[in-house]
């Protein structure tokens, strides 16, 4: 059976203002029945509060608004939770004990100290272990609240990129990055004339003082280029490496789900300000599409595709992409602007156990 996803369209069907999302929010969370998931634990909102100028971030009005259904559900305490950085500024993009209605607290302390060390079975590649934040790992209840977005190395992200990233410490955000691939060296053929950089429309290569190569696969957009202007063929292509940071982002949603009865965890993915790129870069672009809604559900595959299938390229807003960006020829919009399939991440998700990719939406009123 299809899982049931919940989703109050952003549009209103008139402009009476009980028919604004701002107005929907809380219907959707009632329907979303709270209280068996949260009443007598600890529960953790996990959300991602942005950094520098970006302001794009889920509006503190609907992170209020959530903290105060998780209590209304009878939940014994409920913090908001972020990574060290993210929390020690979240203040400048209007994130507060006061304005949330409860704590707000990093994940692993206030120096990435605090965390429980989980192995990854079996192990991916260099991926053998991940280091989840104490306060989730110590959380009894948990609430993915998600913003959605395009990502340069992964597509884009949602629940999974919310946890598999944010829930974690630095080191292993670091240990999931090194996944990233794409592209094969050959050091011993490279004649370090620099052609590859030069000539890289995204600036993607650089070279350090050792003479290493060293690709920023956030940028690349494996167009290709460099492998074949290359003189001495010393570049070549590696087939969709770049997969590999998505299944091991989807290994590591799930070791940090391990931790929960799947009974004590919803997903919630806000489909509004979707910009280019993710939320830590520190600022905000043009939205790509309009405003599409809320999704909440119990189901992460789910609630990721449902996601995906609602960003279309047809939606596009004219001007919205960056100068230096041109749309490629097939895929989802996110696939035509990154050239990374963003459909991949939940393919692994799939693969893990944590869901199923069909899915029925029912729409809040
Ligand atoms: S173009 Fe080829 S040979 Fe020249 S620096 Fe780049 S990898 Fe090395
Ligand atoms: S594949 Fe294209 S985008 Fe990636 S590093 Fe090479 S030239 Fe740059």
């Amino acid at each position: 059976m299809a899982a049931e996803l919940l989703f109050a369209r952003y549009a209103p069907k008139n402009l009476e203002p009980k028919n604004s999302i701002g107005a929907k929010w809380p219907r959707l969370l009632d329907r979303l029945n709270l209280r068996p998931v949260v009443e007598g634990r600890r529960t953790a909102i996990k959300m991602h509060l942005g950094g520098g100028s970006g302001f794009t971030t889920i509006h503190p009005f609907f992170a209020r608004g959530l903290v105060a259904k998780v209590r209304e559900a009878g939940a014994k305490s409920v913090f908001v939770a972020d990574s060290p950085s993210a929390v020690a500024h979240a203040a400048e993009r209007g994130y507060t004990a006061e304005t949330l209605g409860c704590p707000l607290v990093s994940i692993s302390g206030a120096t990435d100290g605090y965390f429980q060390t989980r192995p990854i079975v079996p192990p991916f590649k260099t991926l053998t272990e991940i280091q989840v934040g104490g306060e989730i790992a110590a959380a009894e209840a948990l609430v993915d609240f998600s913003h959605v977005k395009g990502h340069g190395a992964c597509g884009f992200g949602g629940a999974s990129k919310n946890l598999s990233m944010g829930c974690v410490t630095q080191r292993t955000r670091g240990a999931l990055h090194q996944l990233e691939g794409g592209l094969a060296w050959d050091r011993e053929k490279c004649s370090h004339c620099k052609v590859c950089q030069e000539n890289c429309p995204n600036g993607a290569i650089r070279f350090n003082e050792q003479g290493e190569i060293s690709i920023f696969y956030h940028d690349c957009k494996f167009c290709g280029h460099c492998a074949l202007i290359c003189p001495e063929q010393a570049l070549t292509m590696e087939g969709g490496r770049y997969r590999d940071f998505q299944r091991g982002m989807a290994l590591a949603t799930q070791t940090i789900l391990s931790g929960f009865d799947p009974a004590n965890v919803v997903f919630i993915n806000v489909l509004t300000s979707i910009t280019i790129l993710c939320d830590c870069w520190g600022m905000t672009t043009p939205n790509l599409v309009p405003d599409i809604g809320i999704l909440a559900g119990r189901d992460i595959v789910a609630i990721e595709q449902a996601t995906l299938d609602l960003i279309r390229t047809e939606d596009l807003i004219p001007g919205s992409l960056p100068p230096a960006y041109a749309l490629g020829a097939a895929g989802h919009l996110f696939e035509r602007i990154h050239r990374k399939d963003p459909y991949a991440v939940i393919e692994f998700l799939a693969e893990t156990g944590l869901g199923q990719r069909a899915y029925t939406l029912a729409e809040v009123d």
